[in-house]
């Protein structure tokens, strides 16, 4: 690489692609809030890499995607090669460079971060994807030979998916059953549209069905078809079920009118929003269908701040709301949400209450919400994770006034009856126990059931259970294919 390239980030400053205007968001417009990269911006920002020679970037991805690798194709316009490269260690690479936290992650590694700007990782490798199919680019299985063996993946989210991908680039069937109407898991019925367009995960099903794997939706195990089934029909079973058990904050009051659970909120608006039902009728499946209020000129107060709580609070602007407060317990700094949709908030008119706790929320007519009950905290010794408690500090209580309060504490997995009678374990806290000494990664106690994503990590990140998928995939192709053939390269990432 020359000496010119070397030091472009001097005269290059880290640049995002454009931001959908402010004033179009504040007026209820879903459209994704970045842009595109034309040729010339990703190029521009992919030669900011330093090809430092330790790519911390590639470390801390957790699918240790081959990113200096990408950075230089691109630089030389080469974006079949880099979307190709892309797919070695990310079955989906569209949608990471959307949704990863990456404040936290590959660019919060970057060597140029603290002082000139990282990388706009994520957003060349949107750029690099998005690109590539447009083009009509599509990975190429030219060489995959049929093995004859037949695997069934449950749930369709990214864990799923990604799972699907390794096993079909290595020749073994895959049939994916969802028991919604749609693939995508969260990433469909979950993450809102502003942060990842709906046809991004209309384009990669498209491209998963042009490779081979079969979706069989709205069909839910346990209630349309037995797990015994799949166990006699095919020759191993991925089990990718997500995270769905809400955390209870048990709070008094939390029974009211105007009061909302935060994940039926954004799957609802979704749906309407999307114009998939603008009518917002039950979903196949959902339990928890939410009759949508009308936020318009309402002060909203979202407890929570992850980034299931920064969606909320962005759709409620996007929805009108008069006012809209995040309530959160610990200071800033220690929110788990990503600090760059933290951001995005603050910029659409967020107000932020950190350091309080909820303690109840309160009602001046008995039937509905009217304000919450906060207590101001300091934060305490660290937990058993290392992250510190909030302490709350005697006679600091007060009202935040309300007519909407979103609750978004997090979730947690629980394992269903069907499994748990097959004998697969589950932690004390819900998630289900696998890799266990003498057993393949990712195998839980049966023999044929293996498993990843949420439903063993716990509520995490897209990235992860991507990543999870994937090596999964690896563990069930050395189980089925034992003495047929020798494990694919596809499956040694
Ligand atoms: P899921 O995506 O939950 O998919 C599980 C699938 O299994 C679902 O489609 C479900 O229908 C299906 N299923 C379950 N049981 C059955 C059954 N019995 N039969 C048939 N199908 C079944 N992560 C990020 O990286 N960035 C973000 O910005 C981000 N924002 C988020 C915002 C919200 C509101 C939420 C809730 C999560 C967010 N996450 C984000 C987290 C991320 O979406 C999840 O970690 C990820 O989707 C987990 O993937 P998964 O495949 O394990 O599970
Ligand atoms: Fe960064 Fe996520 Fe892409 Fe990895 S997958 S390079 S963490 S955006």
């Amino acid at each position: 690489m020359s000496k010119k390239q070397v030091f472009q980030f001097l005269d290059a400053p880290r640049e995002m692609p454009r931001k959908l205007p402010l004033a179009l968001r504040t007026a209820g417009d879903w459209n994704e809030l970045y842009g595109a990269f034309a040729q010339p911006e990703a190029s521009h920002q992919a030669g900011r890499c330093l090809d430092c020679g330790n790519p911390y970037c590639e470390a801390k991805c957790p699918v240790h995607n081959y990113i200096p690798n990408w950075l230089q194709l691109v630089q030389e316009g080469r974006i079949l090669e880099a979307a190709a490269l892309c797919h070695e260690t990310n079955p989906l690479p569209e949608m990471c460079g959307r949704v990863c936290p990456q404040d936290r992650l590959c660019e919060g590694a970057c060597t140029l971060n603290d002082d000139f700007g990282a990388v706009t990782i994520g957003a060349v490798e949107k750029y690099i994807v998005d690109t590539a199919f447009a083009q009509g680019w599509r990975p190429d299985l030219s060489k995959v030979v049929a093995t004859g063996k037949h695997v069934a993946v449950i749930g369709a989210g990214p864990a799923g998916l990604a799972c699907a991908d390794r096993l079909v680039r290595s020749g073994i069937a895959v049939t994916v059953f969802d028991r919604y109407e749609q693939i995508g898991g969260l990433m469909q019925f979950g993450i809102p549209s502003f942060k990842l367009d709906k046809s991004v995960i209309a384009t990669r099903r498209e491209v998963l069905e042009g490779m081979g794997v079969v979706f069989k939706l709205g069909v839910e195990i346990g209630r349309h078809l037995t797990l015994e089934h799949l166990l006699t029909g095919y020759d191993a079973v991925f089990l990718g079920l997500g995270a769905y058990r809400y955390t209870d904050g048990g709070l008094p009051g939390q029974d009211l009118a105007g009061v909302l659970p935060a994940l039926p909120f954004l799957v609802q608006n979704g749906r309407i929003v999307t114009g998939s039902d603008p009518h917002g009728r039950p979903i196949a499946g959902w339990e928890d269908t939410l009759a949508m209020p009308d936020l318009a000129g309402k002060r909203v107060v979202v407890l929570g701040g992850g980034d299931t709580g920064m969606d909320c609070v962005r759709s409620a602007i996007r929805l009108g709301a008069a006012s809209v407060t995040c309530a959160y317990r610990r200071d800033e700094a220690n929110m788990p949400g990503s600090a760059r949709e933290v951001a995005n908030a603050r910029e659409e008119g967020v107000q932020f209450l950190f350091n309080r706790q909820p303690l109840a929320v309160e009602s001046s007519d008995g039937k509905a919400a009217s304000g919450v009950r906060v207590v101001e905290t300091r934060l305490g010794a660290p937990d058993s994770r290392g992250r510190r408690n909030a302490e709350p500090i005697d006679g600091s209580e007060s009202v935040v006034e309300a007519d909407i309060v979103i609750i978004a504490f997090g979730f947690s997995p629980k394992v269903p009856e069907w499994l748990a009678a097959q004998g697969v374990d589950a932690q004390p806290n819900g998630r289900l126990a696998v890799g266990a000494q003498g057993r393949l990664a990712y195998q839980t106690g049966h023999d044929k059931l293996f498993a990843g994503g949420d439903c063993v990590r716990g509520a995490d990140l897209v990235v992860t259970a991507v990543q999870e998928g994937r090596d999964a995939a690896a563990s069930i192709a050395r189980m089925v294919l034992r003495g047929i053939k020798a494990i694919p390269a596809a499956l040694e990432s």
